[in-house]
């Protein structure tokens, strides 16, 4: 029984929220299927969301808007393989439990753990090292529905072709309704955290990068900095560093210092965020780290008190998908935040100018000042990537007033 209702959308952090025309509760695949024939039928939009937490309008519709909380859970775990498929709004938090069972872990995980795989994947969602990918590089097969409501399989051995253009595809190839992706062998996480000023993080940055599996940090530029992202430590000019190690997954390390923690992987990696900023990230090449860092660092002290939160500084590793930011590139990854109701524009604009004489390239799910003229610039691959989404959905049904600017 399908549910249908009108009422106002609104994302995680509140920066984004429209009115549908109808929210549908979608159950399976079938009705996915049906309520996609029927928005192309009638030439109405249909968007669906995951959790909520991209920044930037990818979810809006004034179309139909389906539900799809019922399609949640684990489908199959294939262990010799160290594949697993899953149904669309299965959270990356719902993979650790059943995953550890088996022996195995999601290779890397970001700051949170309640997205939905789907919302993650069509974003590049990403957390930090240079030896890993982002979630989108572990997609290996998929079902979806596309544009004209056909169901559409892509793996290894069908469709074939599609897949570096499905791993991030911001929902305009086609509804997922079953993806599977690539897992790592269970592992322990060594977590060592360090407060140190920037020349210190500076002067071991290279064996901070090449030496640990996770280096990420948060630079403060003032004082007021740490507890807008829920820091404990940290002032002015001081950077909170997360290094983390692997070790096998039985390691237990007895009397460890009061900075360093050992745990299965997926209890390390999430940390807490509140609802109280507004994001903007960009992907650089990895060779311009020092220059990026020194002229963030110069930026920020001169937009203070606009440019109060932390910047937070990861690395990726290339992956070969074409919307994907690490597209054949390993990068430095830059994230700065404004605060809801402020008018921080100016400063934004300011940091994309600068990500910009860096050939910086977006985050989907982020704030960003893209054109369909700078994305043919930056992604090798752009052109290719609108003929896919033109042959999987020709009247551009899955189209919203964001993509339709970056993407027709
Ligand atoms: C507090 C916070 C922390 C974050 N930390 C990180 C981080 O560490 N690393 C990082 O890279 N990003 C991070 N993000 C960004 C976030 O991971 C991405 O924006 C991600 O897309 C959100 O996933 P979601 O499930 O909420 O998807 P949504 O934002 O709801 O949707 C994203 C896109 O996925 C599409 N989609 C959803 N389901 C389907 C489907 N079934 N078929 C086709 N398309 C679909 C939607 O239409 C939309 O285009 C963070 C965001 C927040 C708010």
């Amino acid at each position: 029984m399908n549910s249908h209702y009108q009422t106002k959308w609104t994302n995680w952090v509140g920066n984004q929220s429209f009115t549908p025309r109808e929210i549908i509760t979608a159950n399976n695949e079938a009705e996915v299927q049906h309520w996609v024939s029927y928005a192309a039928q009638h030439q109405l939009g249909v968007r669906t969301a995951g959790t909520g937490h991209s920044f930037t309008p990818v979810v809006e519709t004034d179309g139909l808007l389906l539900n799809t909380e019922p399609m949640r859970g684990i489908t199959k775990i294939d262990a010799a393989k160290r594949h697993v498929s899953a149904l669309p709004k299965t959270t990356i938090g719902d993979f650790a439990e059943p995953l550890w069972q088996q022996g195995l872990a999601l290779a890397n995980q970001g700051d949170i753990d309640t997205q939905a795989i789907a919302g993650a994947i069509a974003t590049a969602t990403h957390g930090s090292g240079r030896r890993f990918t982002n979630f989108s590089a572990t997609l290996v097969g998929a079902r979806l529905i596309d544009g004209m409501g056909n169901l559409v399989v892509v793996s290894d051995e069908q469709n074939s072709e599609v897949l570096p253009a499905l791993q991030t595809s911001l929902g305009l190839l086609g509804m997922l309704t079953e993806l599977t992706i690539r897992v790592a062998p269970a592992y322990n996480l060594h977590a060592r955290y360090e407060t140190l000023p920037f020349a210190a993080v500076l002067d071991h940055l290279d064996e901070y990068i090449n030496q640990y599996r996770h280096l990420s940090f948060f630079w403060l530029p003032t004082d007021a900095s740490a507890k807008l992202y829920c820091l404990d430590h940290g002032g002015a000019d001081d950077c909170v560093v997360k290094l983390y190690n692997e070790v096998p997954a039985d390691t237990q390390l007895p009397n460890l210092p009061a900075n360093e923690r050992v745990d299965r992987s997926y209890r390390i990696y999430p940390m807490h965020y509140d609802p109280n900023f507004h994001e903007v990230e960009y992907f650089l090449p990895i060779e311009h780290t020092r220059d990026v860092l020194h002229e963030m660092r110069k930026l920020m002290l001169r937009w203070l008190p606009l440019s109060v939160y932390p910047l937070e500084i990861r690395t990726v590793g290339a992956d070969q998908a074409w919307l994907s930011p690490n597209y054949q590139r390993d990068n430095l990854v830059v994230s700065i935040s404004g605060e809801p109701g402020v008018d921080y524009w100016d400063y934004l604009r300011a940091c994309d100018s600068l990500f910009a004489e860096f050939k910086g390239r977006p985050h989907w799910g982020k704030l960003h000042f893209m054109t369909a003229d700078r994305l043919d610039r930056l992604f090798p691959r752009y052109n290719d990537f609108v003929a896919m989404r033109r042959r999987f959905d020709p009247q551009g049904t899955f189209l919203n007033a964001h993509t339709r600017k970056l993407f027709a």
